[in-house]
């Protein structure tokens, strides 16, 4: 492989929570252009290696390359700033602030992800054409002026993936993207996934089989912190070590 079609590697990957080791050794390869699952039994590590990769915890050894920088311990608003942009779970939007407004507030920020800093209206119009482009590329914008409070869960996420897009990131990390979601949901957003992957590199993690078929080129699986198997969905699903590993949880 060139090395710059790998967008980010890390080699012995490892952390340790007093004497527990909830990630261990891994080497990871994510090539440009790619989408890229993370998949495992309940406790494989899957949590603390995207904290890992996002600057939210510190490896105990081993390294992080981004774009060929070794990024190892940086925090995260660095990372973020270096094009590694981290979609959540967890919502942080603003129910009293328009999706329009998010969006401003996240471009006109030093880092792109300071929307927390309250702005001037009339500083963040210059914001809007690229905001309501944001919003468009995630089937958004006729919602664009209404407060994200009166949103239904799945259009919340939405606007969640714009706002890790306004980075511009050459690598985006989706924590379980349709985690809590119903079928209607989980099928949109695989669409708006695979239409946001086009020329972008996509780590994302997710227990849906489904969404994993769907969308990734290449699935590693973890198991006890260790990659089990690294493949095509197609290699890893019918491996039997996979299988065993997901029988015996
Ligand atoms: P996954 O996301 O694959 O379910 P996690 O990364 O959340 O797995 O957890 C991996 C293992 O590490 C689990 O056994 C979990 O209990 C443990 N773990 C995670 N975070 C901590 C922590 N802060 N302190 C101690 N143990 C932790």
């Amino acid at each position: 492989v060139d090395a710059t079609d790998v967008v980010l590697r890390t080699h012995g990957l490892t952390k340790v929570f007093r004497g527990f080791t909830a990630v261990d050794a891994v080497d990871l390869e994510v090539r440009r252009g790619t989408v890229h699952a993370l998949v495992g039994p309940n406790g494989a590590g899957k949590t603390t290696l995207f904290n890992l990769l996002s600057g939210f915890l510190k490896p105990t050894s081993g390294t992080i390359e981004h774009e060929g920088r070794d990024i190892t311990g940086r925090q995260p608003e660095e990372i973020a700033h270096l094009g590694i942009a981290r979609s959540f779970q967890i919502t942080s939007l603003f129910d009293k602030l328009t999706a329009r407004q998010h969006l401003e507030l996240a471009l006109g920020s030093p880092t792109g992800i300071g929307y927390r800093f309250w702005r001037s209206e009339k500083r963040l119009a210059r914001f809007e054409g690229r905001a309501m482009e944001l919003l468009d590329e995630v089937g958004m914008a006729d919602q664009a002026n209404r407060e994200v409070g009166h949103f239904a869960y799945g259009q919340k996420r939405a606007v969640e993936l714009a706002l890790a897009l306004a980075l511009d990131p050459s690598l985006m990390l989706l924590d379980e993207p349709t985690a809590g979601m119903g079928v209607e949901d989980v099928d949109r957003t695989i669409a708006l996934i695979a239409r946001i992957a086009r020329g972008r590199t996509v780590v994302f993690v997710d227990h849906n089989m489904h969404v994993v078929g769907s969308l990734a080129d290449r699935v590693t699986v973890l198991q006890q912190g260790a990659v089990l198997v690294e493949g095509s969905y197609d290699e890893v699903r019918t491996d039997p070590k996979v299988i065993t590993a997901y029988l015996g949880q």
